[in-house]
């Protein structure tokens, strides 16, 4: 497995996959050819179809800026990988042709010479092993990640932490009509004055986490700074809940990053044996790895043992089986902000759950995230962020 730099990333949204990784891969390119005269990009697959909603033309053009960039939307053309685009870059005697793939939360390869895979830092790629590993060195989850990270790990969870509380208050303080043709009304900040006039503790809860999430998911929406966790468009699970517990808690900040190492390492696991794409595998692998991070580190944070924190992780990925991708017109909007806070209200559920239960389970987080994978392999075509489906099929806009 690769490190949580990997995993955990600063960026703009409105989407990792169609934004943040298309943008940072047309600047490598521009980078590794300074004398470009122009360039034509053509996307394919979830990217013709969602592009636009997406953004992903708008933040090509700009990567490339100020040489001049055609985008083209090719969606007959099939390719191996559903997120993938090709850059044909005339230098005027020559010109070159390189594919994209971008694979999930930000990250991507280019078939460039000068491209380098990031290097694997970690020597297990199971939960099971690395649960093992710690228990026959006697070390705790966060011990795990720093012994494989290094000790650098640490003011880079600070940085991902501000900027998680940056995005949540910018979120809650702004109102308006969020970028798009389909018009959604900010809502964020009426969750949150909602919470201040009433004091019943579960609506105050309830409340308190869905404005935090979709405070998150608006900011990324409006193409605001995000942290992918795991991606953009589930960006709001985990700081929802997480800001949530560590304010009720008074947390301090040291066992906060260490809460983050340990749903990054759940996310990390996700992404290795799985996906944590909508393209490739349906919201379940965006917003369902989202939950599960978000579960292990609740759990962590009240001091629940490795084995809840696992069955934690488990319950809240297993209750997202089969969440299909279907957003409306391609925003990253509906049904993704309010999924978002249901992800989260459900992460604190599992891990209450977890926490009376976990010693007579019989699934392990392996096994439900190899099931999350498969059923996201097996799911048509038309419900892995194409907006052909579900949702994005019925919804007429008036
Ligand atoms: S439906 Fe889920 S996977 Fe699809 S764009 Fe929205 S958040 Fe991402």
């Amino acid at each position: 497995m690769k490190s949580l730099k990997e995993l955990y990333r600063i960026g703009h949204g409105p989407s990792s996959s169609h934004a943040v990784a298309p943008g940072n891969a047309c600047l490598f390119l521009k980078q590794q050819y300074p004398h470009l005269r122009n360039v034509v990009v053509t996307l394919y697959e979830s990217f013709a179809y969602t592009g636009k909603g997406h953004l992903t033309d708008k933040v090509i053009i700009e990567a490339f800026s100020p040489i001049p960039c055609e985008v083209i939307f090719d969606r007959q053309t099939k390719t191996d990988h559903p997120n993938t685009f090709d850059v044909v870059m005339s230098l005027g005697n020559e010109t070159i042709r390189r594919r994209v793939v971008s694979l999930g939360g930000g990250a991507y390869q280019v078939d460039d010479p000068h491209w380098q895979t990031p290097q694997t830092i970690y020597p297990h790629h199971r939960l099971t092993d690395i649960l093992n590993y710690c228990q026959s060195n006697q070390i705790t989850l966060p011990q795990y990640v720093e012994r494989f990270e290094g000790p650098s790990i640490w003011s880079f969870l600070e940085k991902i932490w501000q900027q998680m509380q940056t995005t949540i208050l910018e979120g809650i303080s702004t109102e308006g009509i969020l970028p798009g043709t389909l018009k959604v009304v900010r809502k964020a900040k009426t969750l949150y004055n909602a919470v201040m006039m009433h004091n019943t503790p579960e609506v105050h809860q309830n409340r308190l986490i869905s404005a935090y999430a979709f405070a998150v998911n608006e900011v990324n929406a409006a193409g605001g700074l995000v942290v992918t966790a795991p991606t953009c468009g589930a960006s709001g699970t985990m700081p929802a809940l997480l800001k949530y517990v560590v304010d009720r808690d008074e947390i301090p900040e040291k066992k906060v990053l260490e809460g983050l190492a340990v749903g990054g390492l759940i996310g990390n696991l996700i992404k290795h044996n799985a996906s944590i794409s909508g393209a490739e595998a349906g919201c379940q692998a965006e917003v369902g790895s989202a939950c599960s991070m978000a579960a292990a580190t609740y759990a962590y944070l009240l001091n629940m043992s490795m084995n809840q924190i696992e069955y934690a992780a488990e319950v809240a990925m297993e209750h997202h089986l089969g969440l299909t991708c279907d957003p409306i017109q391609g925003y990253v909007q509906i049904p993704c902000i309010e999924r978002n806070a249901m992800a989260a209200l459900r992460a604190m559920d599992a891990a209450q759950l977890a926490h009376v239960i976990a010693d007579s389970r019989k699934i392990s987080f392996d096994l439900i995230v190899d099931t999350m994978y498969q059923t996201g392999k097996d799911m048509d075509r038309k419900y892995r962020e194409t907006s052909k489906g579900g949702l994005a099929k019925k919804y007429r806009v008036s």
